[in-house]
């Protein structure tokens, strides 16, 4: 496995797909009765986006979390409270960490906001991120860290005693159709023992036609409400990289689109390259 996610931390997909399972968070906090959170891929938890001096060009980040802290707000107007969210959440992650250059991964994000009754389970496959990720959460009592395959583990905590749950599966798209087999196998099985659960996919929009048919596919076949949001910044069919980032939500919480519709827009602005350039969607 070579993916490393140091190297998109906090780039514009990251910043979309957070944003997200914020609004996510929240929206399974306004019950007072707890949840579990498991994050089947979560990473290292938190990154140090310092300059390398070694490395030419610029980070991903400058264009995602870099580009956000510069931009003014388009128009002069209100933050919306999901960005502002984030934000506080990133300058909390510095201000903790005493890393000036920190960015939260999912886990960081996700565990800041559990309260006392949430639970959560994160899994990570790659050892040095296992051990970076256990080292961050070792005071954290709600967490429990596995070096572990996500796909494979996911069933074993569901269905959660709290009858609660939100899943974020957040593969790296290393393998291609396997990748794309193996999160169908577990977004069918983990539906199965827990039909009421909350997931949430990321997926990378790339070859638009492609992936598009592979999710509407997906979505058939699992025949529970679902949800997409993306964000995009470059032509979708366009070969140079990511295009743009995209979530898909099954068993969406109630008025998580309108939540996403108020924040998208500005999200967008502020971090596209031209006003003209890409746009969003939540559907
Ligand atoms: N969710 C993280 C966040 O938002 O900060 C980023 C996750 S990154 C896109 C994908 C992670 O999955 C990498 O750290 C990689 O090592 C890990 N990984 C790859 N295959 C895995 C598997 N089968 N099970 C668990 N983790 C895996």
């Amino acid at each position: 496995m070579k993916y490393r996610h140091g190297f998109h931390a906090g780039n514009f997909a990251d910043v979309h797909k957070h944003v997200v399972l914020i609004a996510l968070i929240e929206a399974l906090q306004r019950k007072e009765k707890g949840f579990l959170y498991v994050d089947t891929h979560a990473g290292e938890g938190l990154y140090d986006l310092r300059p390398d001096p070694d490395t030419r060009g610029e980070h991903e980040s400058a264009r995602g979390i870099g580009h956000l802290l510069r931009a003014p707000s388009p128009g002069g107007g209100a933050t919306p409270t999901l960005i502002a969210r984030y934000l506080d959440l990133v300058a909390d992650a510095r201000r903790r960490s005493g890393l000036r250059h920190a960015c939260p991964g999912s886990p960081w994000i996700a565990v800041s906001l559990l309260r006392p009754q949430d639970r959560a389970v994160l899994c990570e496959w790659r050892t040095e991120a296992f051990v970076a990720l256990r080292r961050l959460m070792r005071d954290a009592a709600q967490v429990h860290c596995e070096n572990a395959d996500g796909y494979a583990r996911l069933s074993a905590w569901l269905p959660p005693p709290e009858r609660r749950g939100l899943v974020l599966i957040d593969p790296p798209y290393e393998e291609g159709r396997e990748d794309r087999r193996r999160i169908a196998a577990t977004l069918q099985h983990a539906l199965r023992r827990f039909a009421t659960g909350v997931y949430a996919l990321w997926y990378p929009i790339k070859r638009e036609a492609d992936s598009g048919r592979w999710l509407e596919t997906l979505t058939g076949r699992l025949a529970v409400p679902a949800l997409r949001t993306e964000l995009w910044l470059h032509p979708r069919d366009s070969r140079v990289g990511l295009n743009g980032s995209g979530v898909l939500v099954l068993n969406p919480p109630w008025q998580l689109g309108t939540r996403l519709r108020e924040a998208l827009p500005a999200l967008h602005a502020r971090l596209a390259p031209a006003p003209s350039a890409g746009g969003w969607s939540v559907a």
